[in-house]
Formats: structure tokens, sequence, C-alpha cells
């Protein structure tokens, strides 16, 4: 068969059981930490340690690496620690380009982790190329891309800032967990790297803390080595069931995000028409400042995230978030359930997020129920 597969029926397949003598459908868990040898030492299964390979991580990392259309993928045992695997394959006196407003925990690793490591770092407004060549330094090395970003929604032209990073001898890597190989696809546009949160919507359910990197075929030799050697060295892997878990999900990714994407296209509409609400942040919306790029990059949709900015203060934002019965008040997001957050507060001090800001993720619901919920909110 020469045709190129569709999504649904690639996350099927991928994540089939392969060589299972029950006849299975469904697939094991194997929480076996080690393998038995050969008499003449050797390993006929190829599995030695469940830190170095275990048959479910295994069957999880091909069907991520299938998916997305990579060489090879990683799983780890949260997005974090995919996270700190790049930045550990970098080497001290390295520069790193990060988004001004990438994912909290990300700036304060670089910032209070691998700054002591001499890794230095610099935060620019992705969505403007000039800072982004002016903030390049010799010794750069990453730029790293969030897109749509947290929690305003801002969207970089990946094959653009790819590009740039290319150009000086520096790897690009796209955080895509907002996104997922649904809906974005960067290592089409060039990107060495795409990092999940597989927490969110591969997970689809609340309830497996995990994560991964999806390496491209173009990467450098070098790079995918360091990973590997990382991932078997901090030992930051997920558990059996974890695995087991992420496998499942990729069955029904597709379903999920495109009904949470069908979704939030309703909520951002009516709540852009809603008096109460100041602004929406929404890439699908027409009056998003990059609505044609986000339609390009992303044509089946954005996503199912979206932020609000409302009244003036907290105690307003906050007023209004109370009165919502059917979004759950939890960090976190890509779950089937709607939740919704005051960010400014739980990113403390040194946040730059609005005070009226408003995140919600949008889940499976019935979408007039949730409307519904809203309206009774802000009356
Ligand atoms: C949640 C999240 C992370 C961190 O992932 P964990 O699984 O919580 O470690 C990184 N980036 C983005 C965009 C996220 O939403």
């Amino acid at each position: 068969m020469s045709k190129k597969r569709h999504f649904e029926t690639e996350a099927i397949q991928a994540t089939e059981p392969h060589g299972d003598e029950t006849g299975s459908v469904a697939n094991a868990i194997y929480p076996s930490t080690t393998f038995r040898r050969e008499d003449d030492g050797s390993f006929a299964s190829g599995f030695i340690y469940s830190r170095k390979h275990n048959p479910n991580r295994k069957l999880l990392e091909n069907a991520l690496a299938k998916i997305e259309g990579g060489h090879c993928a990683f799983a780890f045992a949260s997005g974090m620690a995919a996270i700190n695997t790049v930045l550990q394959s970098l080497k001290a006196g390295n520069h790193v380009i990060v988004p001004d407003d990438a994912y909290y925990e990300l700036r304060r690793t670089l910032a209070e982790l691998f700054a002591n490591w001499h890794l230095s770092h610099t935060q620019v407004d992705m969505t403007d190329t000039a800072a982004i060549k002016s903030a390049l330094q010799p010794n750069t090395r990453l730029i790293w891309i969030e897109s749509p970003s947290n929690p305003l929604l801002k969207v970089t032209d990946i094959r653009q800032v790819a590009a740039i990073a290319h150009e000086n001898n520096a790897l690009c890597v796209v955080d895509n967990t907002w996104c997922t190989p649904v809906l974005q696809r960067p290592l089409e546009l060039g990107a060495d790297a795409v990092m999940y949160s597989t927490t969110k919507y591969f997970g689809g359910h609340s309830d497996s803390l995990s994560g991964a990197l999806v390496i491209n075929s173009n990467a450098p030799k070098e790079f995918v080595d360091n990973l590997a050697n990382i991932q078997n060295l901090s030992g930051a892997v997920p558990s059996a069931f974890d695995c087991w878990l992420i496998t499942r999900g990729i069955k029904t990714m597709k379903l999920r995000i495109m009904q949470q994407v069908h979704n939030a296209n309703k909520l951002a509409a009516f709540l852009q028409q809603h008096p109460k609400v100041k602004t929406v942040h929404f890439p699908d919306l027409p009056s998003h400042p990059q609505h044609q790029l986000a339609k390009t990059q992303m044509p089946q949709g954005s996503g199912a995230m979206l932020s609000i900015q409302i009244g003036e203060t907290q105690q307003q934002a906050m007023a209004v978030i109370a009165r919502l019965h059917l979004f759950t008040r939890a960090t976190s997001l890509g779950g089937v359930e709607s939740l919704v957050e005051h960010r400014r507060s739980v990113e403390g001090k040194a946040s730059l997020t609005p005070v009226n800001l408003i995140r919600i993720s949008v889940g499976i619901e019935h979408i007039d129920d949730l409307i519904d919920d809203w309206m009774h909110a802000l009356s």
C-alpha cells in the first residue's frame, strides 16, 4: 500500500498490539522492571531493564513517531522532563532564545536551574522576527517556540523561525502541546523536534502525567543520540501504565480534539459578542491579530484553549469564575472536561498575565450547556 494513510487510521494502526501470542486486540501492560537473559547472556527480546526500554514505552514511542511523521520519539515522565532533556543536551556557554510568554515553568527552569550551569537565555516576542534576529548570539544553539502561546494565544510563524534557527546553526524545538499533531505539524514546517506534555490532549482524561519528544529525520544525529542517552541516564521515564494510557489516548485523540475545537469556536464567538467581555484571545476568531497565519499553520482549527479579559480587577474575574458550574476551577488543560483558571494568581509575583484574564480549556460537553453556563455566570 503506497498511499499515505490518514491520521485517524494511523492512530489506530500504530497503537495495535504487535507480536502478542494471545490474539489480544487491546494492549497488555508490562510492569516488569527487568527482563530474562538467554543462557548465553543475550537478550532475545531486546529488553533489559525498564529505564532503558519497556514494551509499553517502545509501542508508545513508535506510535508517536508514526503519527507525527518523525524519525523517532522519546517518552518521559512529564512534559517538564522532556523540556529538561532538550536543555541538558546543550552545553555550558550555549545560549537559548525562548518566547517571552513561554510556559511559565520553562522560564523558571532556565532562570533557576540552568543559569547555574552557564546556559544563558533571552526572552523575546516570537511574533517579532526582527526581535528574534537581534537576540541571536554566536553561541545561540536553540530557538524554542510555543505556539499558540499561553495565556495570550500569540501565534509564531514556525517555518520562518525554524529557518532563522538553521541559518544560525541553532536547533528549533516547538512545544506543540496545545495543538498536537492533529492540528499543527511543526516537523513539516522545519522544526528539529516537537515537545509534548502528553498529560494534556494525548491522555485526554486528566489521569496521566507524561511527556514526549518527536524528532525530525533531518535533525542532527548528535542531538538525537544525546537525547537517547539523557533519557536513560536521567531516568525521567514514564511508567508502563502511563505509556499504556497515552497509547490508548492516541486512538481517540482526533475525535476528542475536533469536538473540543468545535466547542471552542462556538464559545469564543458567544463570548466575543457579550457586552461584559472586553477581549477574547482566540486565533480562530477573524479579529485575532494573526488570524491569517493561524489559518495557514493550523488549517483545521487553532485548538480548544482560549482566554478572555473581563472587568478591571482580579476580584471581578474571580467572581465570574465562581459562578460557573460546568467549568471546573483547576489548572491544566486538554481533558474531556472543561476547566477554567485565573492564571495570574497561579503564576505568582513575576507573572506578566493581566489580572482580569481568565483562561479556558474547552471540553467535549454539549456546547449549548457550556454557553448557558457562561450566560448565567456573566448575567
Ligand atoms: C503542561 C504544559 C507543559 C508541562 O508539562 P507537564 O506534563 O505538566 O510537565 C509544558 N508546556 C505546555 C504548553 C503545557 O501546557
